[in-house]
């Protein structure tokens, strides 16, 4: 675009907005919801509260031998990520391999995440891994959640490990033996397995959590977590019928991700429901529709990948020619990350370039806060659902029957205005003085974030000389690129780490698993035996990591909470950690790192 057309656009839209209002309106809705007890406010699921996370789907826990074997290769976690990285693992000839998995199935999210209207919300066609290895095309753009769940296990025959998988166990502590050179894992069943390498992928967002409001342990009616769903309780199934909520009066706490997709399920069918809010989600146009086989049909090889590139360079802020995906992220992020300016940026200085960036971000606001008053009659109701907040605070959502759902008589929206519930008592929650009985409530309250590795992966890990993973980290993680760390050898960690984030978080982790068990198999071709970083190459990529993400740290203190800033404290925001500059320079780092040989910072023997 030329210069004068990006400075009339941008002169049109400081008209249309009213800037100062705007700022200082984000600000006061931001002021409200800061909490000073921080993560802190949430309850561990532990001790009483461990039924929220006993599995549902199996018919009691496994009764089993302990089994002593050794392995070349442990891959901790059956969601997605560790089937990449076992897929990966095969591909490069090591067959010999044990996939831990504490759930009865592979899955992982769409094992534990069966609630009604679940669904994928970036497209399923470069959202399910592996589709054309396995020869799958999925039904929806945005597959439901059985679909997920099916094509995990489609995985899982596909490569045939199914035989290779402990499932309903989990590694309790992880001990590398130096003289060995080899990582002994032992697990809640006693097993004792060895192997050389180990890798973990145990998920990010794996360990539901709940509000610590007072009373949340005296409530006599009915309570569960959404991933754990129940539907012995609410009858139906995830895409619907939930029938014996007729005569019910429910209570869903939290308006995050999963609550915008299971709400209209439970208003169709519930005798009340109270959606219980703290802060709006942004919920814009979702636009699902079925798979048209004949285009399916004319996808040339290789096709997956390169749609996926094409989104990831999108969202990324990198003009591309072509929008192969053309949902509500591409379109998104093509405007918050002004990627249509991406030519003309270097002619920016960072100051126009921060109100160009900011007046996108108001208009996208005003957008979604227009489509609400359109979609919701009641006024109050509509006002009560309009999110004050920079689209990157939180995550953004896409839903074309949450808000529909407010029209429904059945349906109030009780809005706590940035404080949350007051209390519960044995029978209702309370706000402001008023207690609304009910029979059920829902925890739609998300997972434990800003927590410490070992304790989400819920094992401990002894490296050498018997330090531990969480000593080891008890100043904040230390890594090479993300994957490993020095001291641990042969350990490699998946998934949001200090490396290169992706919103299609499948195209992550099958590019990592692509790059970790690279780096495994060109070892074992030299005979090697172990891979560690070496401590200052660990030193220095920290530093990297913070000095790039300054950027991102001052954006996020600018933002409401939750857990993209760490409930307020930064440090412990999700993506704090990640490698600044984005995936798409992060990838590129990685391939020239290996292209230049020596794979410096690495030490492999
Ligand atoms: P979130 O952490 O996003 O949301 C938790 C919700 O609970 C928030 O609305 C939060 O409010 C609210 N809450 C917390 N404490 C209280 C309280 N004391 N009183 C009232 N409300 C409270 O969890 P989700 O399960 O919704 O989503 C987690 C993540 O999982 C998503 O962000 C997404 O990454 C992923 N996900 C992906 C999906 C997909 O791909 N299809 C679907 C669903 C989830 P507040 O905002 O004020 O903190």
């Amino acid at each position: 675009m030329p210069e004068s057309t990006v400075t009339n656009a941008a002169a049109i839209d400081e008209q249309e907005l009213d800037l100062a209002w705007l700022r200082q309106k984000y600000l006061e809705e931001r002021q409200k919801r800061i909490n000073a007890r921080g993560n802190s406010q949430y309850i561990e699921v532990k001790g009483d509260f461990s039924r929220f996370i006993d599995d549902p789907y199996v018919d009691g826990p496994l009764v089993r031998d302990a089994v002593a074997e050794t392995v070349e290769a442990i891959v901790i976690g059956g969601g997605f990520g560790g089937l990449l990285a076992a897929a990966e693992l095969h591909k490069a000839g090591i067959k010999d391999i044990r996939i831990i998995e504490k759930a009865g199935d592979f899955g992982g999210t769409w094992y534990w995440n069966r609630y009604p209207g679940a669904q994928c919300d970036i497209e399923s066609y470069i959202y399910m891994p592996l589709l054309e290895e396995t020869g799958y095309i999925p039904t929806e753009k945005y597959a439901h959640a059985a679909e997920l769940f099916a094509h995990a296990r489609r995985i899982g025959e596909h490569f045939d490990f199914y035989p290779r998988t402990h499932f309903q166990t989990q590694i309790t502590e992880l001990r590398w033996d130096e003289a060995e050179s080899h990582w002994v894992a032992r697990t809640d069943h006693d097993d004792t397995i060895k192997a050389r390498w180990v890798l973990s992928a145990s998920g990010p967002l794996n360990r539901p959590k709940l509000p610590g409001i007072p009373g949340v342990d005296r409530f006599k009616g009915h309570t569960f977590h959404t991933s754990r769903w129940d539907y012995d309780y609410t009858g139906g199934h995830s895409r619907g019928g939930l029938t014996k909520l007729a005569d019910k009066r429910i209570a869903i706490i939290g308006t995050g991700a999963t609550a915008i997709q299971c709400a209209p399920y439970v208003a169709r069918e519930a005798r009340h429901l109270y959606v219980v809010q703290r802060t709006p989600s942004t919920v814009d146009i979702r636009g699902n529709r079925p798979t048209d086989f004949e285009w399916a049909k004319t996808l040339p090889s290789g096709w997956q990948r390169a749609r996926m590139d094409n989104f990831n360079q999108l969202v990324s802020g990198i003009y591309a020619d072509v929008d192969l995906v053309q949902d509500g992220w591409t379109f998104l992020f093509g405007e918050m990350t002004l990627a249509h300016l991406a030519e003309d940026r270097a002619k920016l200085s960072a100051e126009e370039l921060a109100r160009l960036t900011e007046l996108a971000d108001f208009r996208k606001g005003n957008q979604i806060r227009a489509r609400l008053d359109k979609v919701v009659k009641d006024p109050a109701t509509a006002d009560g659902l309009k999110p004050w907040y920079g689209m990157m605070c939180k995550r953004p959502t896409f839903n074309d029957d949450y808000l529909e759902a407010f029209n429904r008589p059945n349906v109030t929206l009780v809005d706590t205005k940035g404080r949350g519930l007051d209390a519960i008592t044995e029978t209702g929650i309370v706000f402001d003085g008023v207690e609304y009985p009910v029979d059920c409530i829902i925890f739609a309250t998300g997972f434990e974030t800003g927590t410490s590795y070992t304790r989400r992966a819920a094992m401990e890990v002894y490296g050498r000389n018997g330090e531990t993973l969480s000593q080891h980290f008890a100043g904040g993680l230390r890594t090479l690129h993300g994957f490993f760390t020095d001291n641990f050898p042969n350990f490699f960690m998946l998934g949001l780490s200090q490396n290169g984030f992706k919103p299609n978080v499948t195209d992550m982790l099958a590019e990592q698993s692509e790059h970790v068990v690279g780096l495994i198999a060109a070892a074992r071709a030299t005979g090697a035996t172990r891979i560690e970083p070496q401590p200052e190459a660990v030193d220095a990529w920290v530093g990297t990591i913070r000095e790039k993400s300054e950027v991102a740290r001052k954006f996020l203190a600018t933002c409401t909470p939750g857990y993209f800033t760490g409930e307020g404290e930064i440090d412990k925001g999700v993506f704090v950690d990640t490698y600044g500059d984005g995936s798409v320079a992060f990838t590129a780092l990685l391939r020239e790192w290996r292209e230049a040989g020596e794979r410096s910072g690495l030490k492999v023997w």
